[in-house]
């Protein structure tokens, strides 16, 4: 081991050292030169000033870089929620086009249910549009240039033509309703059909005549239908028809009931299918109390077979 010290100061421009050896106890001495002490001093502050500095640089830029990375990671968080988004979206318009496309389903089955035609043209159109909506959506599947305007735009396209057809389809179903109640189709009364609709031998005159309606046979007094809803047209006596009620149904039909034994409507009266109108009887040219039924098409009797529900 070497023992260190500094001894003295032995000139005004010089420093010196004497270093002693502890075992030999032997002396070595050397000087400096004062400047050379200053110079190493001010070097030695420099290096400390120029670390510190240094350091100081690194710990701000280091702070940045974690500030920017805390950013970047926000930014991906965002990207990340954003993303959600999109396949949320994507997910509700595809789930609003399988509702319009059930609607158009819907509306068709409505049509069928009244008797109408389904409307193929624009079924096609709703249908066409979705499948290109869905084409369009697998191609940008995997694409981040997702339009939401354009999709909204088409989906809103789509619901307003939905929209349309639903209200063409009230409009048409009721047109239908109302087509459908006015219909003379239901039995006028109860009872057995004594005679059908054609020639026939008279039972009045034994002679070949044309039956223009059907007679229903039963007591006197059973309750006579309208066989469709209508206006009340004629009411009242009518030669060999007896106590006869016409009713106007619109769409071109009447429905004629003759031989009553009492009317209990009056010309002008509404009448829905199923109200009663008359009671059974034998006025006019009658054999028994029974009702004779017609249905005229524009003025011309047709089968009341071929128009009365089973
Ligand atoms: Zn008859």
């Amino acid at each position: 081991m070497k023992g260190f010290s500094h001894l003295s100061v032995k000139e005004q421009k010089k420093l010196s050292f004497i270093i002693i050896s502890s075992k030999t106890h032997k002396k070595i001495q050397f000087s400096i030169p004062q400047w050379l002490v200053i110079v190493s001093s001010i070097l030695v502050v420099a290096l400390i000033i120029g670390t510190a500095n240094f350091s100081y640089k690194l710990i701000i830029t280091n702070h940045e870089l974690t500030h920017v990375n805390q950013q970047l990671y926000q930014l991906a968080e965002e990207n990340n929620i954003q993303a959600d988004e999109i396949i949320y979206l994507r997910t509700k318009s595809s789930t609003i086009e399988e509702k319009l496309a059930g609607l158009n389903e819907l509306q068709n089955q409505v049509l069928n249910m009244v008797g109408l035609e389904s409307k193929p043209e624009e079924a096609k159109l709703i249908s066409t549009l979705l499948v290109s909506r869905s084409d369009q959506r697998s191609a940008i599947n995997r694409d981040d240039d997702y339009d939401y305007e354009m999709e909204m735009e088409l989906l809103n396209e789509l619901i307003e033509k939905q929209k349309d057809g639903m209200e063409q389809l009230i409009v048409d179903v009721e047109k239908q309703l109302k087509y459908i109640d006015s219909q003379p189709n239901r039995m006028p009364a109860a009872g057995r059909i004594t005679s059908p609709y054609g020639y026939r031998i008279s039972p009045i005159n034994r002679k070949r005549e044309f039956h223009s309606g059907i007679d229903i046979a039963n007591k006197t007094n059973t309750d006579i239908y309208a066989a469709g809803s209508g206006v009340v047209t004629f009411a009242g006596y009518n030669g060999a028809y007896g106590r006869m009620v016409i009713i106007s149904h619109g769409y071109g039909y009447t429905s004629v009931y003759a031989h009553n034994n009492k009317l209990l409507v009056r010309v002008g009266d509404n009448v829905s299918k199923g109200d009663v109108i008359a009671k059974m009887g034998s006025t006019g040219r009658s054999t028994g109390p029974h009702l004779h039924f017609e249905i005229r098409v524009n003025g011309q009797a047709v089968d009341p077979k071929t128009i009365l529900e089973n």
